[in-house]
Parts: structure tokens; C-alpha cells; sequence
């Protein structure tokens, strides 16, 4: 078979449209005042890498198999259907199993998210999550390779739309999008990506639901811990205290949150907590915020 730019084309589609949605929404200042620990420059290194995998993982399809441009419409829609049922399930499975959460780490240091961001996931997690696609989007539904590109490139479209503030959109400041809630508030939830919150209502892992799971307060809840957290980042952004604290935030789930602490950064929260009772303790201790950042 004679490989022409078509061929690469059609396989570079995903990979187009990171580029193309991910750098115009950072035009438009989707990413500005960006302050997290992970930087744009290593974003789009990981980038490269992501699309150097998925590319090579297509390019055989083309010398192994019959009509690799054959479209049907209705196998584009299977294709989306089986995105979303995947990425929920190995999502979800990476926060369940400690092997998989190990390779999940890398995506959860992007705090806040940032469009850049996207896949900045490690090269473990891209081989599990497109292995998983991979296999059942081609083995048992049988998409081609252009229909499975085109699936692929909605789904990326929506999973750069996923990592990108929706303060951007709503222009109000402190809203969080359900996948922002993942990064930022609690990673024990809303595990739905990229297109919409269907399996998480359907299986019970909104944020509302695990929240109320625990006898929380949503609304309370999103409201203390992400302006506590915000507010860690924006105060002292280079303080190792509030680097550990946003770290483990995001590696922990709510439910299993218990860490050992050295005494600088027992110091440092202390002091933090200090602040917080001092300007916004709603009727809490020292002690208790104290205990609250520790537990975090
Ligand atoms: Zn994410
Ligand atoms: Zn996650």
C-alpha cells in the first residue's frame, strides 16, 4: 500500500484538533491568570508524545486492514457512545485501583486545568485508556479508521472544552465546570468525560451524589474547599505547604483522605489555618480548619 497525505491526514485528525481548539481558546485568554505547578511548556511536550502514540498505533491499520476509509454515520455515533462508556469505566477505575491511580497521577498535578492540559496524562495512561478504546471500538464494533478518527476528534474537541475554565465561558468568576470539580474540589466524583454527565447521574458519582453519600452539603462543601484552595493558590502560590496541600487534594479522595505530615508542613498549614480563622473562619477553630487542611 502506497501511503499518501490523505492517509496522515486522516489519522492526524485528533491530534489537529487538540492543536487547532487547544491554542485558539489560549488566544481568546481562556488560560490567563493560569498559576498551577505544571507548566505550558510540559503540557505541550506530553502533547507531542500523546500524538506521537496515537498516530503510530493507526498507521498499521492501514497495511492490516480492507476499507480503512469506509464512513458510516451510524458507526461514527457507536464510536462516541463507546468513548464515553470507556473513559468513565478507566476513569473511574483510576481512582478504585491502586496500580491505575498510579499512572492517573500525572493528569491530576494540572490544578487548575488548563487547555494545554487536556491529555497531560502519562504515557502509561494513554497506552491503557486507548487500549481499552482501541479494542472495543475496533475489534468489536469494527470502525474504520476514519470513522474512529472522526469520533476521536469530537471526543478530543469536547475534552479540550473539558479542561478549559468555565469562568471563561459563564465570565463568573468561581464557576466550576463538573470535570474543574474532578481537578480541583474532589477527584472522588464526576468522572463523566468529555461529553456529558450521563453515567455519572446514572451510576451515581456526581459530585451532589457522593457529597450527600457522606451526609455533606454540596453546595457548602464546593464553596469552603474550592475558595480555601483558591484562595492557598493564589496567596501563596510558591509556599511548599500549599504545593503539598493542593498535591495531595488532588491525588486523595475525600472519603480515604488521611496523610502524614513533617513538621515544616504542619508549621506551614498552621499558620494557613491561622489566616483562614482570622478572616473567614465561619465560626470554626484554628484547630479545626487546622485539622480540616490536614485531612484534606
Ligand atoms: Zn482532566
Ligand atoms: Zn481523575
Amino acid at each position: 500500500m502506497h501511503l499518501t497525505w490523505l492517509h496522515v491526514l486522516v489519522i492526524s485528525l485528533p491530534s489537529i484538533t487538540y492543536w487547532v481548539c487547544a491554542v485558539t481558546l489560549h488566544l481568546m485568554g481562556a488560560n490567563r491568570g493560569y498559576n498551577g505547578k505544571v507548566s505550558e511548556r510540559r503540557m505541550l511536550l506530553t502533547q507531542v508524545v500523546v500524538d506521537a502514540l496515537q498516530m503510530s498505533a493507526s498507521l498499521p491499520r492501514y497495511y492490516l486492514e480492507g476499507d480503512c476509509f469506509a464512513f458510516r454515520w451510524w458507526k461514527v455515533v457507536v464510536g462516541l457512545v463507546v468513548i464515553d462508556w470507556v473513559e468513565y469505566w478507566c476513569h473511574r477505575a483510576m481512582h478504585c485501583v491502586p496500580l491505575l491511580r498510579t499512572i492517573h497521577k500525572k493528569h491530576h498535578n494540572l490544578i487548575p486545568v488548563h487547555t494545554f492540559g487536556a491529555y497531560y496524562n502519562s504515557a502509561f495512561e494513554a497506552l491503557f485508556l486507548g487500549g481499552c478504546l482501541g479494542v472495543i471500538s475496533i475489534a468489536l464494533c469494527g470502525l474504520s479508521v476514519l470513522e474512529l478518527s472522526i469520533a476521536a476528534s469530537v471526543g478530543t474537541f469536547f475534552t479540550v472544552l473539558d479542561h478549559t475554565p468555565a469562568a471563561f465561558f459563564s465570565g463568573e468568576e468561581g464557576d466550576l465546570s463538573d470535570h474543574e470539580i474532578h481537578h480541583n474540589v474532589c477527584s472522588n466524583c464526576n468522572f463523566s468525560q468529555p461529553f456529558w454527565p450521563l453515567l455519572d447521574w446514572l451510576f451515581g458519582t456526581r459530585f451532589e451524589d457522593v457529597m450527600r453519600k457522606e451526609g455533606k452539603d454540596p453546595e457548602k462543601y464546593l464553596k469552603r474547599k474550592a475558595k480555601r484552595v483558591n484562595r492557598a493558590i493564589l496567596s501563596q502560590p510558591s509556599s511548599p505547604a500549599v504545593a503539598r496541600l493542593v498535591n495531595t487534594t488532588s491525588h486523595l479522595d475525600d472519603s480515604v483522605a488521611s496523610i502524614s505530615i513533617s513538621s515544616d508542613l504542619a508549621r506551614e498549614l498552621k499558620k494557613f489555618a491561622a489566616d483562614i480563622a482570622a478572616s473567614e473562619g465561619e465560626g470554626q477553630s484554628e484547630e479545626q480548619i487546622f485539622e480540616e487542611l490536614r485531612n484534606y
